[in-house]
């Protein structure tokens, strides 16, 4: 293996990968990528994407209907336990298997159809800031002209970055007989929800908070597995935190941080995917031209996006808030909730 590279990328996950293949197209050959895990991996993720996010990977040649992503039509509002509205679900796609292996596999076949260079089973251990060299868990030593990192929200690049309020995710899937529908419900966590989602025999039942760690996360999802009627084993309980804000996005000139590594994930909705494939087209871009500049320009338009988002994230929340969209709205203005859900909570991420 060289031991030189004019880009390592940390992390092969939709950021890592779109950030290599947009190089790649660029016409940028010299990319190294390295990978904690062995593909297929499995991430903690129900990977829905929306039209918006389909369209950024058939961009990149990922054609969605291998990955098999259906739109199930019925979505259902639920607040403390109760179906407040059913909205007709347009743009919100669900895999067979409610969750990301299928989409992220299919993703990093890509890499591979491209001959991108990735050491799999291998992390980095060391990053040497004044020699531009990383070294990697099999102990070789790796020289970059640029690092970007892509390895998410709590890896070796997050301790370049300010300690940030973090939401926790957790999720489990399970066979089971419900018929095909999304459920959110509200009311369970207080700055976050629940979704239940079932398709074909799967369900998909997965738990979002502004992380607090006087809550005991495993029994608040078990009481929502009881209260749902799910007499299932917690086992195979998956969590993880994804970022609430906008991170450092350049250090030393040289060094990136794209997708969750740079806080690209909706603080309110906790939808990650676009953002990780568009910061690493900006990122690449802005390698390619030798221009920070570009990659700047982006992520100052996505802060100020997630600002507004981080307000309405507490705004949102406020019970009096809560009990007048579900108590008030839902009854009153179904119409308007309705176009709200389908067209500014899912349809622009
Ligand atoms: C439970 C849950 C559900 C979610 N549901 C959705 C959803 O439905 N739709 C949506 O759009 N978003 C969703 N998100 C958000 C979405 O998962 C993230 O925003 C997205 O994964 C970010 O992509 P990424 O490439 O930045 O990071 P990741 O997908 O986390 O990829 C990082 C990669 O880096 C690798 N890695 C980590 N550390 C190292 C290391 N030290 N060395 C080498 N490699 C390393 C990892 O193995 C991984 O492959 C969800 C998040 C959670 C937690």
């Amino acid at each position: 293996m060289k031991n030189k590279y004019k880009l390592v990328i940390i992390g092969a996950g939709p950021a890592g990968i779109s950030t290599a293949l947009y190089l790649n197209e660029l016409g940028i050959k010299d990319i190294l990528v390295v990978e904690k895990y062995k593909y297929p991996r499995y991430k903690c993720c129900a990977g829905y994407i929306t039209d918006k996010t389909k369209k950024e990977y058939e961009k990149l040649g990922l054609s969605i209907d291998d990955c098999h992503y259906s739109l199930i039509n019925d979505f259902k509002l639920f607040y403390k336990g109760k179906l407040k509205q059913t909205i007709v679900n347009k743009f919100l796609f669900t895999n067979r298997k409610i969750d990301r292996v299928e989409l992220d596999y299919e993703f990093y076949k890509l890499l591979k159809k491209k001959k991108i260079k990735i050491l799999e089973n291998t992390y980095i251990k060391d990053n040497d800031m004044e020699k531009n060299t990383v070294l990697l868990s099999d102990d070789k030593k790796v020289n970059y002209g640029y690092l970007v990192f892509a390895d998410g929200t709590n890896s070796f690049g997050n301790k370049y970055q300010k300690e940030y309020n973090k939401h926790l995710a957790m999720q489990m899937t399970f066979q089971s007989d419900k018929e095909d529908e999304i459920q959110i419900h509200f009311g369970y966590s207080k700055k976050g929800y629940v979704w239940i989602s079932s398709y074909q025999g799967i369900t998909n039942v997965g738990l979002t908070d502004v992380y607090n760690k006087s809550v005991n996360y495993q029994e608040l999802y078990k009481k929502i597995l009881d209260d749902n009627g799910f007499n299932v084993d917690t086992k195979e309980l998956k969590g993880t935190f994804t970022p609430i804000g906008v991170r450092k996005p350049i250090i030393n000139d040289n060094i990136f941080f794209v997708g969750d590594a740079v806080g690209a994930c909706d603080p309110l909705t906790l939808s990650g995917l676009k953002y990780a494939l568009k910061t690493g087209e900006y990122a690449a871009l802005a390698i390619k031209n030798n221009s920070n500049k570009i990659y700047l320009k982006y992520i100052k338009k996505l802060r100020f996006k997630f600002g507004f988002m981080k307000i309405l994230l507490k705004i949102f929340y406020l019970k009096a808030i809560l009990f007048c969209v579900f108590e008030i709205g839902c009854r009153f203005f179904g119409k308007i909730i309705e176009f709200a859900f389908n067209n500014f909570f899912i349809n622009k991420k």
